[in-house]
C-alpha cells in the first residue's frame, strides 16, 4: 500500500483528522487529495470593480482549496449541540463538546490566541427573546474572523506539510474497493490505501452521491433551508452583537407554524456571492480587524422545508428555487424590505436612495417572484418579530438578498466511528450531512484520527 490512510478533501474535517492523525501516529504515511487550490493561491477574481459578479471559475476559491469552504468563512466555532449538526447523535453530547473545545485549543495554539469566546448561557438576552416569542440558543462562539481564521489555517498548513502528502488541484474521481484496502483514482493515477477518509464538505455533495450510489452505502436525504440574508446598520444589532456576537434566534411563525431561525451573523460584515455547483447563492463574513469592518451587519434567515414521500430532492427544490434568482436577477437579488411589503420590485434608484450601503453589488429585484409564499411570508413575520428586541429592523431600507439556500448533503449511514458499512472507510464532515459547521466537522475529523490511530 502506498498510502497508510488517504483524506479526501482539504477542508476543516480533513484538516484535523490529518492534523490528530500525524500527532498520535506520526509514523503513518498519509495522503491528502484536495479538488482546488493550496491556500496561497485561493483567490475570487470578483473585486468589486472589473469583475463584479461570480464568473463560475473552474475551482471556486470560496468552496474549495486547503481550509475548504471554511476558508474564506468568518471563523466562528460554535461550541454546541444545539446547532452546527448532530454529531453528538453518534458520540454522545459530552464527547462532541469536549473534542469542539480542543479544537478550540488547538486554533487557538496555531494563530487564534486573543480572539473572544463569546457566550449566550445566563444573559438577559435569553429574556428579551422570550418576551417576543423568540428563542435564543444556548451557544459559545469563538470569532476568530475571516483574517485571524486565514493565519490559523496558513499555521496549520506550515504545520503538516512536511509530515502529510497534499495533492492539490485533483479531484477524486472516484474510490474503488481493492484486497486489504481502497484505490484512490484521479486524473494523475491511482493511489492504494489501508483506510480512507471522505471529507468532501457541500461542494462534494453530488460526488459523494455518485459515490455512495456505485459503493451502495445506504443514504438518505429530505431537508433544505431557504431564506434570505438580511442587511442592515451595525446599530440595530450592536446591543445583541456585542455582547453575543452572533445570536441564533428562532421563531414559530403565528400563520403556519414554521420555525424560521437567524443563521451566521457578521456585525460590521460584508454580503457575498456563493457558488455551489453553479448556482449562485449569497452568504456572509466579517473580518476581526477593525480596518476591515464596515457599517452593516448580516444575517441569514432561514426556514426548513422537510419533504415527506414521494419526493426525495430536497436540494434539487432548493436549487430550482435559487435558479430561478439567478434567471431574473442573473445573480443574486436585492430588495428592500419596504419595497417587498409595498409588493413592488426595488430598483436601482430605490436602492440608492436608501440610508444604507449594500456590501454586495447584486440586482434589484423582487424576491416574492422568487420565494415561495409561505417561506416568504415566514421571514415577513419574522423580520416583524425581530424589530420588538432589535428595533429598526422592519426599517423600509432593510435589504433582504436572495437566495440563500443552506444545501444539506444526504445523510450517509455511518456507525459511532463514522465508518461506512465498508471497513476502513470512513466519511466525515459536511459531505457525510451529520456536519453543518466549522466546528462540528473539524471535531469530527479528530474523532475518526483518534480511532483510526487507536
Ligand atoms: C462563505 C461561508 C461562510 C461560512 N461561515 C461559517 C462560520 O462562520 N461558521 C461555521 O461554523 N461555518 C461556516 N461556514 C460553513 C463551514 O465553512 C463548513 O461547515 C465547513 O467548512 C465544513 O467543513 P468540511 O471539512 O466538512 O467541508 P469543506 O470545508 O466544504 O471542505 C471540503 C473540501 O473537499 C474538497 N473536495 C470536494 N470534492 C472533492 C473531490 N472529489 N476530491 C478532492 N477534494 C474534494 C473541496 O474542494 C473542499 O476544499 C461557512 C461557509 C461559507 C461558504
Amino acid at each position: 500500500m502506498k498510502y497508510d490512510v488517504v483524506i479526501i478533501g482539504a477542508g476543516p474535517g480533513g484538516i484535523y483528522a490529518a492534523f490528530e492523525l500525524i500527532k498520535l501516529k506520526p509514523e503513518l504515511k498519509v495522503a491528502v487529495f484536495e479538488a482546488g487550490h493550496e491556500l496561497s493561491k485561493r483567490r475570487c477574481p470578483i473585486d468589486g470593480d472589473k469583475i463584479k459578479t461570480c464568473i463560475g471559475c473552474k475551482s471556486c476559491s470560496i468552496m474549495s482549496g486547503f481550509g475548504g469552504a471554511g476558508a474564506f468563512s468568518d471563523g466562528k466555532y460554535n461550541i454546541t449541540n444545539d446547532f452546527g449538526g448532530t454529531l453528538y447523535e453518534y458520540i454522545g453530547k459530552k464527547h462532541a463538546l469536549e473534542l469542539m473545545h480542543y479544537v478550540d485549543e488547538i486554533n487557538m495554539r496555531f494563530g487564534g490566541e486573543g480572539c473572544k469566546l463569546y457566550s449566550t448561557a445566563g444573559t438577559r438576552f435569553k429574556t428579551l427573546c422570550i418576551q417576543s416569542d423568540l428563542h435564543l440558543l444556548d451557544a459559545s462562539v469563538r470569532h476568530l474572523g475571516t483574517d485571524i481564521n486565514y493565519i490559523v489555517l496558513e499555521n496549520l498548513y506550515n504545520e503538516l506539510k512536511d509530515k502529510v502528502t497534499f495533492f492539490f488541484d485533483t479531484p477524486v474521481e472516484a474510490i474503488k474497493i481493492i484486497p486489504g484496502g481502497y484505490e484512490i483514482r484521479t486524473k494523475k493515477g491511482a493511489y492504494p490505501c489501508k483506510k480512507c477518509i471522505v471529507s468532501v464538505g457541500r461542494s462534494g455533495s453530488k460526488w459523494m452521491e455518485k459515490v455512495c450510489k456505485d459503493l451502495s452505502i445506504p443514504t438518505e436525504s429530505n431537508r433544505v433551508d431557504i431564506g434570505v440574508r438580511v442587511e442592515l446598520p451595525a446599530a440595530v444589532f450592536a446591543h445583541l452583537t456585542d455582547e453575543l456576537y452572533e445570536s441564533k434566534i428562532v421563531y414559530r411563525t403565528e400563520k403556519y407554524g414554521d420555525k424560521v431561525r437567524t443563521f451566521c451573523m457578521n456585525p460590521k460584515g460584508a454580503v457575498v456571492n456563493e457558488n455551489t455547483n453553479g448556482i449562485i447563492t449569497v452568504n456572509g463574513h466579517s473580518y476581526e480587524d477593525p480596518s476591515m469592518q464596515t457599517e452593516n451587519t448580516n444575517f441569514a434567515l432561514l426556514v426548513s422545508k422537510h419533504f415527506s414521500e414521494p419526493f426525495k430532492d430536497s436540494n434539487g427544490y432548493g436549487e430550482s428555487i435559487a435558479r430561478l434568482s439567478n434567471m431574473l436577477g442573473g445573480g443574486v437579488i436585492v430588495q428592500r424590505f419596504g419595497d417587498l411589503i409595498r409588493g413592488r420590485r426595488s430598483t436601482e434608484g430605490r436602492i440608492e436612495d436608501a440610508f444604507i450601503t449594500p456590501t454586495l453589488q447584486a440586482t434589484p429585484g423582487d424576491l416574492s417572484l422568487v420565494l415561495p409564499k409561505r417561506i416568504l411570508d415566514g421571514i415577513i413575520e419574522m423580520i416583524y418579530a425581530l424589530d420588538k428586541v432589535a428595533p429598526g429592523t422592519a426599517n423600509d431600507d432593510t435589504l433582504l438578498y436572495g437566495v440563500e439556500v443552506k444545501f444539506y448533503n444526504m445523510e450517509v449511514e455511518v456507525s459511532k466511528k463514522l465508518e461506512s458499512c465498508y471497513p476502513g472507510l470512513y466519511i466525515i464532515g459536511d459531505g457525510s450531512g451529520i456536519t453543518h459547521s466549522l466546528s462540528h466537522a473539524s471535531a469530527s475529523g479528530v474523532h475518526v484520527a483518534r480511532s483510526i490511530a487507536k
